[in-house]
């Protein structure tokens, strides 16, 4: 028998000194290194670095605790891992050729000591934002382990510690006096408490096996992002199986951002790996409160003995939110919620019987009802008003489907929307669905105990029951007095959930409640599984690429807000398309009135079409007077281009690199964005001839190097067609040209007879603030403007304006008919554009908040953040590591980004700049609120 806790004092180590450690290391292993301490709770570490300060080692002198057959246990269970999981990096030991180890005397008594292999990379330790795939990475590893160790035997297991679950209430008992918060300790001893008995309940049925038992951030490394390494067997030792991914995820808890619905990830990949049983499944939250309550008195008894033992001392506080996240939600609700995530949901709880005579509505309140329309679902009291408005009788809401109503437009965590009761607006009594206790029956609360399940109403009700009264099925329980009453049905002995709670956590409340539907009369909410991103993947092509690996589903959108089935809203910060803002009313109408009346092609006489070229005329400069009417931007350019080419009987056209100006052949053939096309260098028609970027990293005169492109092709006898570029350089972030760029290539175009083509799609249309054009930031007036987007608001629209010389050469040679360009509907929505651009002064909102939006990006403070670019509502934050873009840190921050609700995307040739462009309707409050989740996401780090 090894060490026991019950049996062994453990002391505090005493201290070894760093030139006692570099002997060992020099007498022992023949290291001739320098030994820095490491941080231990009960042993004594050193890194031993060389001369050159790479890593040697870890030096280990254990604690004087642990025995000879302890020792051997850790190694060879190393070494078993190293041999069988040959993915993953674990720190065995180095063996002396003799395989024994240095002993070093100390008061305590002899301590063995060994040098380990040192991991390159670093652990987890830290409170720093664990992403669900670092999380599920954690989980995996411990999987590996466990599966790995599962036959592992060694006389050097058998030992009794006190982080061993299996002793938790032991643990408690005796370690429990050092937390000396009274109120703190009452807590820690009651969810102990509770949880051993949950564990108690299916002890019997789980797996022993050997154990690591502290794979936690601590002790689980990594070179890049996904954990692969392994180290520190000290607590290696047989225990319940799932006591390893217990663990695990406990460590998980403390972590910026984490709560209990953080380490699914972790489970669903521990499970992958090595499958737990139900009753570990059971078991397995329970466990989590144990260890975080063991961790919290072990943490303050280790402080009360080793007060200089500052790694015990600074642990206290991550301890304490590692045992207030574990005791969060309801063990309960954690374990559905876990077997739901492992496919091992119970089957859903259904009561009959009758609360109520006569008929009953629904009130539809999902994301998808009408009654949202227009930012309605911003309104808390919206419930009540169109429950009132439905003329008398009797109306219920639904269980279990997500409602918005109330739900806050900006929020950095998802609000409480999914129903576990029904609301009910009635003027009847409500009798008892079935025969039970009534154990409360006040004004506003009635609470019918019965078998198989426990009823409760409360509200506008007055109890016709009295409290305790046992009362048959169909008695009289309450009177509604005008108003509404919230129902609901949960299992016997489960917590009492709240009427709303946040999706996160919805199935494993669903596992504890029942819909009340049947007790209505009505059909019960139907719970298909969300397979709709399965089925996209099924029915569209790879190419035809989705936002996020793990994208919420959008079914909605108002102003810059969008919102998602589950009635959570994100801020919009990319979509320029919706410039005048989603779902605007007036855009709405007009498309609507249209569609009522006639929508064809343009080669039919209406005024719609008239109305909207002379309305795009006035606002640019002439002699861009004639105007073609398309449905997309790279219809646009790409008409653009064709126009040009037929203007100058040429075939040869010059565009910028890195630019992306459409799918079609002729705009794919000039787009150089890698970003979107990875082949777009290696691809180039010969007549397309790039010309320098124009992003940071830009020639030094970016405007030289194209003309003498220009220059040279003319020369050669291919003087091109068309020079073609975005006014302002979107795809890079919204970059401003170098000033006179412009002004010099097109002189140079113009100069060998091409045309200058500017290619507004993205930035033109009032985005910029100071400007309605990109080009007037250049000052220059373009032969071509193409122009698409924010034109139809989402709606496919696009137009390409030029001089009435270009387009009528065009006519000899080419031709155009569109049969949707110009629709009286796409017309009517594109001047609608224009009114609510002009009446809501977006162009200079976009100038204000803009304004106000770069500044507070401009503040902020981060070694990645290289530059802010842009300028009014076009912004581009750009992130570089050590000179390199930092495109994995910047998908990292979109991610979490939208864990905190706001939709962001990365731009530019390599990803690494967030591409700010959302509807001109942004606000400041909509600003600092993406600035603040920004500088959270940077603090918290990934
Ligand atoms: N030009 C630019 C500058 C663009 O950004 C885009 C679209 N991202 C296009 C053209 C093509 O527009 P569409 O997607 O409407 O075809």
């Amino acid at each position: 028998m090894g060490f026991d806790f019950l049996r062994d004092d453990i002391r505090a180590a005493s201290p070894v000194s760093a030139a006692e450690a570099e002997e060992l290391a020099a007498g022992h292993y023949g290291l001739e290194a320098r030994a820095l301490p490491l941080g231990s709770q009960q042993d004594t570490n050193f890194l031993l670095v060389g001369a050159d300060e790479a890593p040697l080692g870890v030096l280990k002198i254990a604690n004087a605790a642990f025995g000879p057959d302890e020792v051997d246990a850790q190694d060879e269970a190393a070494d078993v891992l190293a041999a069988t999981c040959s993915d993953l990096r674990f720190a065995t030991a180095l063996r002396r050729s003799d395989r024994r180890r240095p002993i070093l005397a100390s008061p305590e008594g002899p301590r063995l000591a060994r040098v380990l292999r040192y991991l390159p990379g670093g652990t987890l330790t830290g409170p720093g934002y664990l992403a669900p795939d670092v999380v599920a990475g954690l989980g995996r590893v411990a999987g590996r382990v466990s599966a790995a160790l599962a036959g592992f035997r060694h006389p050097g297991l058998d030992r009794v510690l006190q982080w061993d679950p299996r002793y938790a209430d032991e643990v408690l008992r005796r370690l429990g006096a050092a937390l000396l918060d009274r109120h703190k300790l009452g807590r820690v001893l009651d969810a102990g408490g509770a949880a051993w008995e949950q564990v108690g309940a299916v002890a019997d049925a789980l797996p022993h096996q050997c154990v690591h038992l502290d794979l936690t951030d601590d002790n689980v490394v990594r070179t890049g992002r996904t954990p692969d390494g392994v180290i520190d067997f000290g607590d290696l030792t047989t225990s319940w199986a799932v006591a390893e991914p217990a663990i695990t995820i406990s460590s998980v808890l403390h972590h910026a951002g984490a709560e209990p619905a953080s380490v699914l990830p972790a489970v669903r990949a521990f499970h992958a790996v090595r499958p737990l049983s139900v009753e570990e499944a059971q078991a397995l939250w329970p466990v989590v409160v144990l260890r975080a309550a063991v961790i919290v008195v072990s943490g303050h008894f280790q402080a009360a003995i080793d007060g200089e033992n500052a790694y015990a001392v600074d642990a206290l506080e991550h301890e304490w939110r590692m045992f207030e996240q574990a005791t969060a939600v309801p063990t309960a609700v954690m374990t559905a919620l876990i077997r739901d995530a492992l496919g091992m949901a119970a089957a859903p709880h259904v009561v009959s019987g009758g609360l109520l005579s006569g008929p009953v509505r629904r009130l539809p309140l999902g994301v998808d009802a009408d009654a949202m329309d227009a930012g309605a679902w911003q309104d808390a009291e919206l419930a009540d008003r169109l429950a009132a408005g439905c003329g008398g009788g009797s109306v219920a809401t639904e269980y279990g489907r997500p409602r918005p109503t109330g739900t806050p437009p900006l929020s950095p965590t998802s609000p409480a929307t999914v129903p576990t009761g029904v609301d009910l607006w009635t003027d009847a009594d409500l009798r008892a669905p079935w025969a039970g206790r009534v154990v409360e029956a006040g004004d506003g609360r009635l609470v019918l105990v019965g078998d198989a399940a426990v009823l409760t109403v409360t509200g506008a009700l007055r109890p016709l029951a009295d409290q305790g009264a046992t009362v048959a099925a169909a008695a009289p329980l309450a009177g509604t007095v005008g108003g509404r009453v919230h129902v609901g049905v949960r299992r016997v002995g489960v917590p009492e959930p709240p009427p709303l709670v946040r999706p996160e956590y919805a199935a494993g409340w669903r596992a504890l409640t029942a819909d009340p539907a049947p007790l209505l009369g009505l059909p019960p909410t139907a719970f298909t599984p969300d397979d709709l991103l399965a089925r996209r993947a099924a029915a569209f092509a790879t190419v035809q690429e989705h936002y996020y690996a793990d994208p919420p589903r959008i079914e909605r959108g108002w102003r810059h807000f969008l919102l998602s089935v589950d009635g959570r809203s994100y801020l919009d910060m990319v979509n320029n398309v919706a410039a005048v803002g989603h779902a605007h009313p007036r855009v709405e109408a007009a498309a609507a009135r249209q569609l009522r009346r006639l929508n064809t092609n343009s080669r039919f006489h209406y005024a719609a079409v008239v109305e909207l070229a002379e309305r795009l005329t006035a606002l640019l400069p002439d002699p861009l007077d004639t105007v073609f009417l398309v449905n997309s931007g790279s219809e646009a350019v790409d008409l653009a281009l064709r126009l040009a080419l037929a203007a100058t009987g040429r075939r040869d056209v010059v565009a910028v690199r890195e630019a992306y100006h459409g799918w079609t052949y002729l705009t794919d053939a000039v787009s150089t964005s890698v970003a979107d096309n990875p082949a777009a260098l290696t691809t180039r028609p010969e007549w397309v001839h790039p010309v320098p970027a124009l992003d940071r990293r830009a020639a030094d005169d970016p405007a030289a190097a194209a003309v003498a492109v220009i220059d040279d092709l003319a020369a050669a006898g291919r003087a091109p067609a068309a020079f073609v570029a975005e006014a302002f350089f979107g795809n890079a972030g919204g970059i401003p040209l170098p000033d006179g760029y412009l002004a010099a290539v097109y002189a140079a175009v113009r100069r060998h007879g091409g045309l200058a083509v500017a290619d507004e799609v993205q930035v033109g249309y009032g985005r910029l603030g100071r400007w309605f054009w990109g080009f007037e930031q250049q000052a220059v007036v373009p032969d071509v403007v193409a122009v698409a987007k924010a034109m139809g608001n989402g709606h496919p629209l696009g137009a390409v304006v030029t001089s009435r010389a270009v387009a009528e050469r065009y006519r000899t040679g080419g031709y155009f008919f569109s049969s949707t360009g110009g629709s009286p509907v796409s017309c009517v929505v594109g001047t609608t554009v224009l009114d609510v651009l002009a009446d809501e002064d977006l162009q200079g909102n976009a100038a204000r908040v803009g304004a106000h939006l770069k500044g507070r990006l401009q503040a902020l403070r981060h070694p990645l953040l290289a530059a802010v670019h842009g300028e009014g509502l076009y912004l581009g934050v750009e992130l570089v590591d050590g000179g390199a873009p930092a495109t994995a840190a910047t998908a990292a921050v979109c991610d979490r980004l939208r864990e905190l609700g706001v939709i962001m995307q990365p731009t530019g040739d390599h990803l690494n700049v967030l591409k700010i462009k959302p509807p001109l309707c942004l606000d400041r409050e909509g600003a600092d609120f993406f600035v603040d989740a920004l500088a959270r996401v940077l603090s918290e780090g990934w």
